[in-house]
C-alpha cells in the first residue's frame, strides 16, 4: 500500500519522495521516462540565490544552505560547487541593470558586490574577457552536477523505502467526494491518499482535468557542452539581459545556455546511445551559433573548446516567473509543485521539505504564500516579459 504518488522524477519530486520517505510515508515515485529526464537533466544546474525575485530569495538562501552537506546527507554524488556567480555588464547601457541588482539585493540581506574594476573580475574569473565592463558577485552562489543529484535523491529514497516506478506515465488522477484516491497510469490503478504533482511541463496534463490548469507558456534554451578543457573558470557566468550563461563542470567541460527561445514543439522520446528513455529537443543550428558568439565573447577560450553535446531544454513558465508550490484547496490530499520557470534546480532540496510539510500537515514554515495557484485567478495570467538568468 502506497502513502503518496509523487509524479515525476526531476528534482522536485526525487526530492519530495526522499523527504516524505525520511518521515515514515510509503512513497512510489512514478516516471513516464527515466530520473531527471527532462527539465532536471537539460539544466544549467546553477545554484544561485542572485537574481531572484524576492518571493523567492528566502528559499534560494535555506536550498543553498542545505546544498553545502548534500552530498553527505544523500551519501551520493552532487558534485556540488560553492564558486560563486557573476552577471556581467558587457555595454554601458548594462551597467546600471547590475548596479540596480546589487543595490536591491544587498538591501534584500544578499552577499551581493559591484565589481567595476577589470582587475577584480579577473581576480575571481581570469577566463572572464577583459572588455566586461562590470559584474555583480556572489560569493556563495554555486553549481551542482544536475543528474547525478537527482540520482543520488532517488537513491537514498529508496534505500528509505520508496517504491520507484520508471518508464510508467500517469494518465488521471482519480477523486472521489473531493478526495485524491490515486493514480491511473498506463500500466493500472495506484491506490493512494495523497498525490503530489511534480511533473514540470506535463503537470496540466493531470490537472487540467481536475479545473486546476496552471498557467503555462514553454519556451525553450539551447544548451552546448564541449569536451573537458583544462580548468580556467571557477564562477557561474550569467549576463545582464540573460541572453546567455554558461560554467565550467567539475570534469572540465564548458556546459554553456542560450536565453530564452521560442519552441518549434517537436520532441523526440525514445531510447538515447546510454538506453535511458527520455525526450530529446532538437535547436536550431541558428541559435548554436548565437550562443557560440554570445558566451565566446565573454570567455574567450569557449570558441575554441570542441563540442561533446548539443540539446534543447523545456522551460515550464507562469505568468510570473514564480513556481506553484500549494496542498490543494480544492482536492483533499492533492500537492503541487510545478512551474518553476527556469529555476528549480537550485530550490529542489527546499522544494522537498515544503512538499513534505504540506503533505504531513497542510503548512510549512517556509513562506510559500507567493505560490499559490489561486494568484493567477486574483491577478490574471498574463504573461510579464521573463529571462533565464543563469
Ligand atoms: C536549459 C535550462 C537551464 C536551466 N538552468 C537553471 C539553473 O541554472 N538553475 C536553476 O535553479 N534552474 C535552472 N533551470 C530550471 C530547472 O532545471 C527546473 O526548474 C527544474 O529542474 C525543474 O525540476 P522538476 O522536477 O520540477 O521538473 P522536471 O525535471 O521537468 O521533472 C518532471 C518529471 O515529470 C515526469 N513526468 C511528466 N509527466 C508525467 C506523467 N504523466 N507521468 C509520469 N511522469 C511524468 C517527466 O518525465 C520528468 O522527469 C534550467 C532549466 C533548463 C531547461
Amino acid at each position: 500500500m502506497t502513502d503518496v504518488i509523487v509524479v515525476g522524477a526531476g528534482i522536485s519530486g526525487a526530492a519530495s519522495a526522499y523527504e516524505l520517505s525520511r518521515r515514515g510515508f510509503k512513497v512510489t515515485l512514478l516516471d513516464r521516462y527515466s530520473p531527471a529526464a527532462m527539465a532536471s537533466g537539460w539544466t544549467l544546474a546553477g545554484v544561485r540565490q542572485s537574481g531572484r525575485h524576492p518571493a523567492e530569495l528566502p528559499l534560494a538562501t535555506a536550498a543553498v544552505e542545505r546544498w553545502i552537506g548534500l552530498a553527505g546527507e544523500l551519501d551520493g554524488e552532487t558534485s556540488y560547487r560553492r564558486n560563486g556567480n557573476l552577471r556581467l555588464a558587457r555595454t554601458v547601457d548594462e551597467v546600471p541593470v547590475i548596479q540596480k541588482l546589487v543595490a536591491e539585493q544587498s538591501a534584500a540581506g544578499l552577499e551581493l558586490t559591484l565589481l567595476t574594476d577589470t582587475a577584480d573580475i579577473a581576480s575571481v574569473a581570469p577566463a572572464v574577457s577583459d572588455r566586461v565592463m562590470a559584474a555583480s558577485w556572489c560569493p556563495t552562489d554555486g553549481s551542482a552536477d544536475p543528474k547525478a543529484t537527482v540520482l543520488s535523491y532517488v537513491q537514498a529514497a529508496q534505500r528509505l523505502g520508496t517504491v520507484t516506478r520508471f518508464g510508467e506515465r500517469a494518465l488521471r488522477i482519480e477523486t472521489a467526494s473531493g478526495r485524491v484516491t490515486g493514480v491511473a497510469t498506463d500500466k493500472g490503478f495506484i491506490p493512494a491518499d495523497h498525490v503530489v504533482v511534480s511533473a514540470g511541463i506535463f503537470g496540466n496534463d493531470l490537472l487540467d482535468p481536475l479545473g486546476l490548469a496552471v498557467p503555462l507558456q514553454v519556451p525553450m534554451v539551447t544548451v552546448l557542452r564541449s569536451a573537458a578543457q583544462a580548468p580556467t573558470l571557477g564562477p557561474v557566468i550569467g549576463v545582464a539581459n540573460a541572453d546567455c550563461a554558461g560554467r565550467q563542470e567539475v570534469n572540465g567541460r564548458f556546459r554553456v545556455t542560450s536565453g530564452l527561445e521560442t519552441w518549434h514543439g517537436d520532441m523526440e522520446s525514445g531510447p538515447r546511445d546510454n538506453g535511458e528513455i527520455r525526450p530529446a529537443v532538437r535547436p536550431s543550428m541558428n541559435s548554436v551559433a548565437e550562443v557560440v558568439r554570445l558566451f565566446g565573447t565573454v570567455v574567450p577560450a569557449f570558441k575554441d573548446a570542441r563540442i561533446d553535446e548539443v540539446w534543447a531544454g523545456l522551460i515550464d513558465l507562469t505568468p510570473d516567473g514564480l513556481p506553484v508550490i500549494e496542498a490543494s484547496a480544492d482536492f483533499e490530499g492533492l500537492t503541487i509543485a510545478m512551474g518553476f520557470s527556469g529555476h528549480g534546480f537550485c530550490l529542489g532540496p527546499v522544494t522537498g521539505t515544503i512538499v513534505a510539510d504540506l503533505v504531513e500537515t497542510k503548512r510549512t514554515a517556509m513562506p510559500i504564500t507567493p505560490f499559490t495557484l489561486s494568484r493567477f485567478r486574483r491577478q490574471g495570467a498574463a504573461f510579464e516579459p521573463l529571462a533565464l538568468h543563469g
